[in-house]
């Protein structure tokens, strides 16, 4: 908790309103290794990774905070057939819970490893999405914003529905361009061919 960020709020500041906006550094930043991102071989700093703004009011009721308000931005992907950029729309409701650590559902309490360095990668399940751990002083709404973004990104996005994909004989995008590669004949096809269907 020692990192200083713009997206932190003091426990003691609230009730309280915040326009956090997350610039196209930060989304670049925070999506690093997911592969729909690193597939576009952007640049480190890249200006057209995407962007947001969170409009949210902060409120304090007894050891919880809560915010709600909405989050709006954009994301640019890489299309999963043809691995051009597709900008990725966002625009939620957010309704969060911020609950002390200790007072947290933790189903993975009994194995008694810390894991709470290994939260990035978890898989977030529906229930866990409206409540986030805080230390009681500052509410550190990072893991939140950065979580839109993340869940933005479809199993399989696509630049257009129609997409044609790269060849993958000669990697060459069939939405521009053609090439007279042969499709390769499956070898569970090629067994079948001998097969005889009995009358
Ligand atoms: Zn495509
Ligand atoms: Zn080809």
């Amino acid at each position: 908790m020692a990192k200083d960020t713009p997206y932190q709020v003091l426990v003691r500041d609230l009730p309280t309103h915040r326009k956090l906006e997350v610039p196209p550094e930060r989304v670049g930043e925070w999506l690093k290794g997911m592969p729909m991102r690193d597939a576009l071989g952007a640049p480190e700093v890249d200006p057209q990774a995407g962007h947001g703004v969170a409009d949210l009011d902060l409120y304090a009721d007894g050891a919880h905070v809560f915010a709600s308000g909405t989050f709006r931005g954009e994301l640019t992907v890489a299309c999963s057939r043809c691995v051009n950029p597709v900008m990725l729309k966002i625009d939620e409701k957010l309704r969060v819970t911020f609950m002390p650590r200790h007072e947290l559902p933790d189903d993975d309490a009994q194995d008694g490893t810390d894991d709470v360095e290994d939260d990035e990668d978890a898989e977030v399940s529906e229930e866990d999405l409206d409540v986030f751990p805080f230390d009681g002083e500052r509410v550190d709404l990072e893991p939140l914003l950065r979580e839109q973004f993340v869940l933005a990104v479809p199993y399989a996005p696509l630049c257009a529905e129609t997409c044609k994909g790269l060849c993958p004989q000669c990697g060459i995008d069939r939405n521009t361009a053609s090439c007279t590669c042969e499709p390769p004949i499956d070898p569970r096809l090629a067994a079948l061919k001998g097969l005889k269907i009995p009358s």
